[in-house]
């Protein structure tokens, strides 16, 4: 069953005021401009174009929340390391990215990174943002097809290798469906909606 079929787009908050209550379950997606956020997000929710994919990089610039139904919301965090972002955007995420922090309802953090790149600086320090300590963390190595098996799994090593206990890691390919069901899962678990095999069917 798509648990995900009443996903619709909550709303966009350029401020706190602007969060949904604190209440239920979160789960947020972050990852560099580029890196295939959109097309994870859309993938996993079995939606086509939930989130925008192909846009310009850098171009969102809001947290966008996603209502999953029955109190589940997916929050969509800016992406990251792009140049042409002012510094008036980049001291109004300060506060927001903040406030998300400290949701209670914020379940856990999936981390998209482009499989070809690795994990950068900037990954790093938003995974020590996150506090691994105090919610799970999930990287995706997006974007998987693009690389050959044997390059795939080198990277899938090295990521583990960095990361030791911070994060759990997984190859991921939006077209090719790769670690489509174990992000799936991952996310349902986090949301509060683990099938066990009762519920199923
Ligand atoms: P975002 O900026 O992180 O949200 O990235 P997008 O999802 O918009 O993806 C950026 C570009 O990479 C787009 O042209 C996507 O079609 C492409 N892309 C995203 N994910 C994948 C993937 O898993 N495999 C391949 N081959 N391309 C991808």
């Amino acid at each position: 069953m798509n648990r995900f079929a009443e996903a619709r787009f909550l709303r966009g908050a350029a401020s706190v005021m602007q969060f949904p209550a604190d209440q239920g379950f979160e789960v947020a997606f972050a990852g560099r401009s580029n890196a295939g956020k959109s097309s994870a997000i859309n993938a996993i929710l079995a939606r086509r174009a939930l989130a925008r994919t192909g846009k310009t990089p850098g171009q969102t610039r809001l947290l966008n929340f996603f209502d999953l139904g029955g109190d589940r919301r997916l929050v969509d965090l800016p992406g990251y390391g792009y140049a042409r972002v002012s510094d008036r955007e980049r001291a109004a995420w300060g506060p927001l990215l903040e406030a998300l922090r400290k949701r209670r309802c914020l379940r856990g953090l999936f981390l998209v990174v482009d499989a070809r790149r690795g994990l950068s600086e900037l990954d790093l320090a938003l995974i020590e943002w996150a506090d691994p300590a105090a919610r799970p963390i999930h990287i995706l190595l997006a974007k998987a097809d693009k690389l050959a098996r044997r390059e795939a799994a080198a990277a899938l090593r090295e990521a583990r290798e960095r990361l030791q206990s911070a994060a759990s890691v997984q190859l991921f390919s939006a077209p090719a469906g790769e670690g489509l069901p174990e992000a799936q899962q991952l996310l349902r678990e986090w949301l509060g909606l683990r099938e066990t095999g009762k519920d199923r069917g």
